[in-house]
């Protein structure tokens, strides 16, 4: 008996349109064919190991691309990603099953319609109706009508910070080899629930995400039921397909699936004023005193506004200058974007006494400081392939101490979202009393080792209220924006979004 096959190929990409950086080579990784069985990324891992342990299924991997969140993909690079992509799924087919890996929050400039779902929606014409298609979101990401009619099913992560990828691969994955077994086609019902709220606010340990995203087992339990998904989508984008949604699978009913849906919606959104950041938070000022003077060590404290693992540009340095103000001692700021100032240090060498101009940020306003550095260490690329598989870690980068700071900065956008990227530019990542990262909730290795960490609230693209927003292309009203606003998830049922594509 010959095998069936199922193609795997996606992207995950994850954007944010306000940061002046788009997302190009320096930041993208792109594999093909049997590359992909070695790219430690549980994504992939979850996909290969259930195909592995089934028998008479065959895993065919065509193309997986990568990138570090930011600005819309560069649409030459964009369009070449999947191009390379629709050329592999027809030279290596017929296939059986497709995979889709894709995150869902996916943009490109100049494109004018949902990345997501211009790529699913290729993958769809190119295998024809039959062919079932099964997805592994992230729910950060989008969905939208023509996305939901190109699938056929979906898992979607539950927890935040994210834990559970690989679980997540193995549900669309177990989805997809059942459609290929019964032949039987899930309907889909989807509820588009008018709020726009930052991941930071819909952490999975804290109510009401953990009570939310808790109750969707229930919901898979229910008879019928393939999976109940609640996406909190990319809030911080002002376009037409953001926003949350509520996304019921069903073996056989689609009204069974849509009521399911709106009960879930009904239930997110009369918890709306709840989601709100949970973790210690401060301003910059008051966090950095906060930290130097609490008894710990190992304190972390993310750089919300200048949040690269949400997207944005990852230049600022305001927190780096008002440490030096302070004259702070025994803090690690790690991943300032500084391309000019990494030549800089590099010319100079290692051991020297530099002069640098902080401060000509492009994705906030500048602030100019002048300050004596010395360049403690200085490489071509850093050697975080276990943890990221990320270009940008490949760029130049100096490590320099300014008074009792030391900072890092890089020749490409990086994210530091574990010790190991402290551990590749020569920094001990628990010796230290005080980390600054860019990010927003702390991520899984960092939570895991650290003893306090405080958010910074800090300016930037990636800052936190949104109702400082100006948003004119989302669905209003919208929460927290217009925010006595009244509605029941019989607005939201889900073809009201059909259509916004074409007008984007
Ligand atoms: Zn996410």
């Amino acid at each position: 008996m010959t095998s069936k096959r199922i193609a795997v190929l996606g992207f995950r990409h994850e954007a944010m349109i306000a940061c002046p950086f788009l997302t190009d080579e320096s930041t993208t990784m792109t594999w093909y064919l049997d590359e992909l069985l070695d790219v430690p990324v549980t994504t992939l891992t979850g996909v290969f190991d259930t195909i592995a342990a089934e028998d008479g299924f065959e895993a065919v991997p065509l193309l997986f691309c990568r990138t570090l969140p930011g600005g819309g993909f560069e649409r030459g690079l964009y369009e070449k990603m999947k191009g390379d992509s629709l050329n592999l799924l027809k030279e290596h087919g017929l296939f059986d099953g497709v995979l889709v890996l894709n995150h869902g929050a996916g943009e490109t400039d100049g494109l004018g319609v949902h990345a997501d779902t211009d790529y699913i929606v290729a993958v769809r014409e190119v295998v024809g109706p039959d062919i079932p298609i099964t997805v592994p979101f992230d729910h950060h990401g989008q969905v939208t009508q023509e996305l939901l009619d190109a699938i056929d099913a979906m898992a979607c992560l539950r927890t935040a910070p994210h834990r559970d990828n690989y679980e997540t691969s193995v549900r669309a994955t177990k989805q997809l080899i059942d459609i290929m077994k019964t032949g039987r086609k899930p309907k889909k019902a989807a509820v588009h629930i008018p709020m726009m709220i930052p991941g930071e606010k819909c952490m999975t340990d804290y109510a009401p995400a953990k009570d939310l995203f808790g109750m969707l087992p229930d919901y898979d339990a229910l008879p019928g039921v393939t999976e109940a998904h609640i996406f909190v989508g990319f809030g911080w984008n002002d376009l037409p397909w953001c926003g949350m949604k509520a996304v019921v699978t069903h073996e056989t009913s689609e009204e069974e699936a849509l009521r399911l849906a709106r009960e879930i919606a009904d239930k997110v959104w009369a918890r709306r004023k709840e989601f709100g950041l949970k973790m210690p938070t401060a301003g910059v000022r008051e966090g950095l005193e906060q930290a130097a003077a609490a008894p710990e060590k190992i304190i972390y404290l993310a750089d919300s506004g200048d949040n690269t693992t949400c997207g944005a540009g990852g230049d600022l340095t305001f927190v780096l200058q008002e440490a030096i103000d302070l004259d702070m001692q025994d803090i690690i700021i790690g991943g300032i974007y500084a391309p000019d100032l990494v030549d800089q240090c590099i010319a100079a060498g290692v051991d020297s006494e530099v002069t640098l101009e902080l401060g000509h940020h492009i994705s906030a306003r500048k602030q100019i400081k002048t300050v004596t550095a010395k360049v403690l260490a200085s490489g071509d690329a850093v050697d975080t392939s276990a943890y990221t598989n990320l270009r940008g870690n490949d760029s130049p980068w100096a490590k320099v101490q300014i008074g009792g700071v030391i900072a890092t900065f890089h020749s490409a956008r990086v994210s530091f979202t574990g010790p190991g990227h402290f551990e590749a530019v020569g920094v001990d990542p628990t010796a230290h009393k005080i980390y600054v990262v860019k990010v927003g909730y702390l991520h899984p290795q960092q939570e895991d080792i650290m003893n306090r960490n405080i958010c910074l609230l800090s300016e930037g693209v990636g800052a936190l209220d949104f109702t400082l927003l100006e948003y004119s292309k989302v669905k209003r009203p919208c929460f927290p924006m217009d925010g006595d606003m009244e509605w029941s998830s019989i607005e939201g049922v889900f073809e009201g979004n059909k259509g916004l594509l074409a007008t984007a």
